[in-house]
């Protein structure tokens, strides 16, 4: 499966996703992606390659020995490492193709912050119709 930033320029591949999928809510990841929560998964690295744009990439280490890794024409986050670990996490908001599962868990939840709950708001497929 292929991956990419916003502005395509980085490209990644993955040959699995070797952990489930997690909504993380914790404050790093509520600031790094402006998001309400990071949907990540854990990669393999030997299932894990950049095929395009690595002089593209700048990383951030968010905390001692964790770097988060992001394109820096167009911000997108798309993969986060610790020296020694295993695995890799990716973002897999920025997968191209569907890895055929959904979500299992939201952690650090206990982060949440009141004003980000989905709870209640409306839904649209696209913008709300006029008048409505
Ligand atoms: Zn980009
Ligand atoms: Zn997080």
């Amino acid at each position: 499966m292929k991956g990419s930033c916003l502005c395509k320029e980085i490209v990644y591949e993955i040959d699995s996703l070797d952990m489930p999928i997690m909504h993380c809510h914790c404050n790093t990841c509520r600031k790094a992606h402006s998001a309400a929560y990071a949907p990540t998964a854990g990669v393999k690295r030997e299932h894990f390659r950049w095929l395009k744009g690595q002089e593209f990439l700048a990383s951030y280490e968010s905390s001692p020995g964790k770097l988060r890794h992001f394109c820096k024409l167009c911000g997108s986050h798309l993969m986060a490492e610790r020296a020694g670990q295993p695995h890799v996490i990716v973002r897999v908001a920025t997968l191209d193709e569907d890895p055929g599962q959904t979500a299992k868990a939201h952690i650090w939840v206990s982060h949440d912050a009141p004003w980000l709950s989905p709870e209640g708001a409306e839904r649209y497929d696209q913008w709300p119709e006029p008048g409505a």
